[in-house]
């Protein structure tokens, strides 16, 4: 088959690979769709735990066309969407079901063979039947709604919570929806790229404020005691740095955006002492396919206006760079 492969960091190209072939417990899926994520970014940067040669892509959906002797909960022909965690089971995070804290961590196209690829193999367990009301473009959504609902339950959002979301990337606008379906009274999102800006000003998500020289005032105009929750959906340090002083007095920080792993920020111990501040980290995702699935097919999330780019293969390098110079929204490759 052939695959988007990483031979090194810093190196893409599209080669032929053997086609996968199922363990006892696993099936092969072909992909009809995969998210191009900035942590695919943050591994070809070599910025994230990978080994290499790898090939990436873990938010994917597709068809079943072969299972393993053991699997009996799917059957080919069927369309999944995959969670690309694969957990032990069997350590002492795994037994208190934080499976995303496994110490055994495994997961497809950043540890093992992703979906960049015309076939990905993945164990069963972590295969999710699509429901036909969601098309494959909303079903390559499945595992980014699925990391932004595990930031959901790891988040209290009260009905009367005023919400702050930096940056409106399709993650940011991902989670500005989310917190909106949890009850936040109102989401204000800041966005430095005009593109960006209008976007979110389109889909009508909440208050829109330019990342500008009167940021500050204008967040204090929009709420003058401050945010109960301010989520950052950049990981750019400079934007986490400041983030923390528009959190309202007993309010909670969501740490989501990804920053680069010996990215360092100075924060006040004493404001977060005397203002009692909440700093929460979210990462990847934890038995949140479910609730993602229901969103996405109830239509209570948006993600058409997310895509902006469809690709094949052979596309993979140059939407990859335009991905990396913030050209485009979410991208999806087509193998
Ligand atoms: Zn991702
Ligand atoms: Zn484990």
């Amino acid at each position: 088959m052939r695959a988007v492969v990483f031979p090194a960091p810093g190196q893409v190209e599209v080669r032929q690979v053997p086609d996968p072939t199922p363990g006892s417990s696993d099936v092969v899926i072909r992909v009809s769709r995969c998210g191009i994520c900035g942590t695919d970014l943050h591994i070809f940067r070599d910025e994230y735990a990978s080994r290499f040669p790898l090939i990436p892509g873990h938010e994917c959906v597709g068809t079943v066309v072969a299972c393993g002797g053991d699997v009996s909960d799917l059957r080919v022909g069927q369309r999944v969407a995959v969670d690309p965690n694969i957990a032990c089971g069997a350590c002492s995070f795994c037994r208190e079901r934080r499976f995303n804290q496994c110490q055994r961590w495994r997961v497809l196209g950043v540890t093992e063979a992703g979906a960049f690829a015309e076939y990905l193999v993945a164990p069963a367990r972590v295969c999710f039947p699509v429901p036909d009301a969601i098309d494959d473009a909303a079903a390559a959504w499945i595992e980014p709604l699925a990391c932004v609902a595990h930031a959901m339950a790891r988040l209290p959002v009260a009905t009367t919570a005023r919400a702050l979301v930096f940056g409106a990337g399709p993650i940011g606008l991902l989670l500005a929806q989310a917190l909106r379906l949890r009850g936040a009274l109102d989401v204000t999102i800041v966005e430095r790229r005009a593109n960006r800006l209008a976007l979110a000003r389109r889909l009508g998500l909440g208050a829109v404020v330019a990342a500008d020289d009167d940021l500050a005032a204008r967040l204090r105009d929009q709420a003058p005691e401050g945010f109960a929750i301010v989520a950052d959906a950049t990981g750019v340090p400079a934007v986490i740095e400041h983030a923390l002083a528009y959190v309202r007095p007993a309010g909670h920080y969501l740490q989501f955006g990804v920053a680069p792993r010996d990215a360092l920020v100075r924060w006040n111990p004493y404001d977060i002492f005397r203002r009692e501040i909440s700093i929460i980290g979210s990462f990847a995702l934890n038995v949140t396919v479910p609730p993602a699935i229901a969103w996405l097919e109830r239509g209570l999330i948006q993600t058409a206006a997310l895509t902006s780019h469809t690709v094949d293969l052979d596309g993979f390098a140059t939407a990859l760079e335009a991905f990396a110079a913030g050209e485009t929204l979410k991208v999806h490759v087509q193998p």
